[in-house]
């Protein structure tokens, strides 16, 4: 029998070469991982071939319906030197797009060049995660001077962040399609697209993967200023976001982003759509095997704010202690979500609005209200597309959350999404009740069991039937056969 108090946020773990054996791959699903996510800003093409391979083989050995995410790098800029630069405050740094930082001390080079027209006098240029600061001056000659604010050392291929900067790179850089190729080469669930600045970008980013015959949702990684802005419109464009702190924080003043996070995650569930939220988690457990207390109130934090997922970067991919940073985070989230529970405290500061415009969303409400009121076993819900299991994810009910596809590719999307366990039943044939079929599947997955009550909810009841929303309260009968109540 499935345990009622199964863990409900979902862990992703970023691969690397901390993790690259097929003992630790099983080790990070024994302990919880429900994702992957390929980075593909490091890492040749092979390895990340391989990593997911290894990834599915091993989901496969343990019975599991997990996912994979490839996070393609995007246009991130990087400052080009021959070797380690030392800045102190009132420095000068000359950025250049031609060649000269090969030959030149105090010259940098950058990766975009083209970027260097569109720096305005006055604007702020990070190096190093912030770490360094400068101002634009203005041009001199080929190059650009920068006047330092806050020195340090640079070294070559640090991250160069130009929060105030108006850039027109393109969504989909050359880089982001060749990792497509691989990502479609190896099959994965989820893509995430760096640097997102407006709401077309989900249109490029799906023409891209169309071009590699890569059909797959594709999450905006939240960290320029404008996709802060534009949020409702991003969310509405594309399928999910990542609130990605690592470069948010240094895009946006730090003390914005906890308040941004909550906002986000926010507006992510009022619009259905999947949050991750990324960044230096657990970050100390790169180096020691217990994480801070600050670091263990951030995962806590973000599961109080509602996030759907929560993400281990450097912690598992080049970390000392990759299995032991997801046992971590199992417990934090289980502990987490047991308070939560017990103490019926509300999930984020916002409840999910239902649009009237379709039956399926006032549906979804309800059929979460009923599944409390009759102290339901489950919610099961077939889904075609996974739509309705978001729709019903996203008001956080405690009642499990079941849905059944006939498509693995679904489940392994919806591995993402808060509290939703995936099983997978064989196609429907024309003109048969899919509820029956659903349940009679959850069953056999030992999902549910004889004698339990379950609400029922399809956006799609009868296979290739007409579409319209049906809810139903049932009880488990002998074999798993669905009977009244
Ligand atoms: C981040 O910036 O927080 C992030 C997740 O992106 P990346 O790891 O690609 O920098």
């Amino acid at each position: 029998m499935m345990p009622q108090n199964i863990r409900r946020t979902r862990i992703i773990v970023t691969l690397g070469p901390a993790t690259d054996t097929p003992e630790c791959i099983e080790g990070l699903l024994r302990a919880g991982a429900d994702i992957a996510r390929i980075n593909f800003s490091h890492g040749s093409a092979e390895e990340q071939l391989r990593r997911i391979r290894m990834w599915r083989e091993a989901s496969a050995r343990l019975g599991r319906i997990t996912g994979l995410l490839a996070d393609l790098p995007g246009p991130k800029l990087r400052v080009l030197l021959t070797g380690p630069l030392s800045l102190r405050p009132g420095d000068w740094l000359y950025l250049t797009g031609s060649d000269d930082w090969q030959r030149l001390s105090g010259v940098a080079g950058l990766t975009e060049p083209r970027v260097l027209d569109e720096i305005r006098p006055g604007q702020r240029i990070l190096f190093d995660d912030g770490r360094i600061q400068g101002e634009a001056a203005g041009r001199a000659g080929r190059w650009l001077a920068i006047r330092i604010m806050v020195g340090g050392e640079v070294s070559p291929n640090k991250g160069l962040n130009l929060p105030d900067t108006c850039l027109s790179l393109p969504a989909v850089t050359d880089r982001d399609r060749a990792a497509l190729t691989v990502a479609a080469a190896a099959g994965v669930d989820w893509i995430a697209l760096s640097f997102v600045r407006d709401p077309q970008a989900a249109a490029e980013a799906r023409m891209a993967c169309a071009d590699v015959g890569l059909h797959v949702p594709v999450l905006a990684k939240i960290e320029r200023p404008e996709a802060v802005e534009r949020i409702e419109a991003i969310l509405g464009s594309f399928d999910g976001i990542m609130i990605a702190r690592g470069d948010l924080g240094v895009e946006i003043p730090l003390e914005r982003v906890p308040m941004v996070q909550k906002r986000l995650i926010n507006m992510a569930r009022r619009m259905a759509r999947p949050v991750v939220t990324a960044t230096d988690m657990l970050d100390s457990m790169r180096h020691n095997p217990r994480p801070t207390r600050a670091e263990a109130s951030d995962v806590a934090n973000a599961i109080c704010d509602g996030t759907d997922a929560i993400m281990l970067s450097g912690e598992t991919a080049v970390g000392r202690y990759p299995v032991e940073a997801v046992q971590c985070m199992v417990r934090i989230a289980e502990e987490t979500e047991r308070h939560l529970r017990d103490h019926a405290l509300p999930i984020g500061t916002d409840i999910p609005v239902c649009s009237l415009e379709n039956l399926e969303e006032p549906l979804t409400a309800t059929a979460c209200q009923l599944a409390k009121q009759e102290q339901a076993a489950a919610l099961v819900i077939p889904t075609v597309s996974g739509r309705t299991a978001r729709l019903v994810a996203r008001y956080r009910p405690w009642t499990r959350i079941i849905a059944v596809a006939s498509r693995a590719q679904v489940l392994q999307e919806l591995s993402m999404l808060w509290g939703v366990t995936g099983v997978l039943m064989a196609p429907v044939p024309p003109g048969e009740d899919r509820i029956a079929a659903s349940i009679r599947s959850a069953f056999q997955a030992g999902a549910v069991n004889t004698g339990e009550k379950v609400v029922a909810l399809a956006g799609h009841p009868i296979e290739g039937g007409p579409r319209y929303p049906t809810l139903r309260l049932l009880r488990i009968g002998e074999n798993g056969q669905p009977t009244e109540p």
